[in-house]
């Protein structure tokens, strides 16, 4: 298989088979944390980088080799090498993928792309899209995110607000918190202002805790990433 890896068993989404749409690190940002090493394609160019037909041979391949999993299957998660919502065929394939099989679609993303209408227009048939906001002043955003140039973080929040307008499935906000880079009281309380704007229905807290592109990145305290979630009120968690 070269797209499909898994199935996956994670605390969040239980049974997750992934696919990946794009070209090995072809993404927007070049987190510190990426646990996939250094974007080696920095771009915010939208194209078919992986053929949607090859995606969905693959996909019916699997899932008729393994129906005892595929009935297992909790979701079928966009992400993998890259940004998935970089994939110009991203609708379709959703609207393929749900004639194929009734596991409900996940949508990985770092948020960038939310901004424009017809991303958040491709977006409207999944079932649950869990965006990453891990900062909310430009400072930070560049520091943690590495994005391309000329993208703002006000943009990604506006995206955000936006998608959430608009979209009927489940939006997880998920925020990477990394020792001594995002987590002044100053960056938590403008996170906490723009994750109200946007009104996610969970906020996943996470922090690293495996090897991550830049070494000495850290993760929080237990006790801190406690302290923050309180922050943050009912809807948070620690993932
Ligand atoms: S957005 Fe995701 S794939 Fe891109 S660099 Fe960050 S963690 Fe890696």
């Amino acid at each position: 298989m070269r797209y499909i890896y898994g199935p996956v068993k994670s605390r969040r989404l239980g049974l997750s088979l992934g696919i990946s749409l794009t070209a090995y690190k072809a993404c927007s940002f070049d987190c510190l944390y990426c646990q996939l090493g250094r974007t080696t394609l920095k771009t915010g160019q939208r194209k078919e980088y992986v053929k949607e037909s090859e995606i969905i041979t693959e996909l019916k391949d699997w899932l008729k080799d393994n129906p005892v999993q595929a009935r297992q299957l909790k979701f079928i998660t966009f992400s993998g090498f890259g940004e998935p919502t970089l994939n110009s065929k991203l609708s379709v394939l959703i609207k393929k993928i749900k004639n194929l099989t009734k596991t409900k679609v996940c949508v990985i993303t770092n948020s960038a792309h939310l901004v424009s209408t017809l991303v958040r227009k491709e977006l409207a048939n999944a079932d649950l899209i869990i965006p990453s906001l891990d900062a909310a002043t430009q400072a930070a955003f560049e520091k943690i995110d590495r994005p391309l140039a000329g993208i703002k973080i006000s943009t990604i929040i506006d995206g955000l607000v936006k998608l959430r307008k608009s979209f009927r499935g489940l939006i997880w906000l998920e925020i990477m918190l990394a020792r001594g880079i995002n987590d002044s009281p100053r960056e938590i309380k403008k996170l906490k202002e723009a994750v109200t704007q946007i009104n996610p229905d969970k906020i996943q807290l996470n922090s690293p805790v495996r090897a991550t592109t830049e070494p000495g990145i850290l993760g929080l305290t237990s006790a801190k990433l406690k302290k923050i979630r309180a922050v943050f009120g009912n809807k948070a968690e620690i993932v």
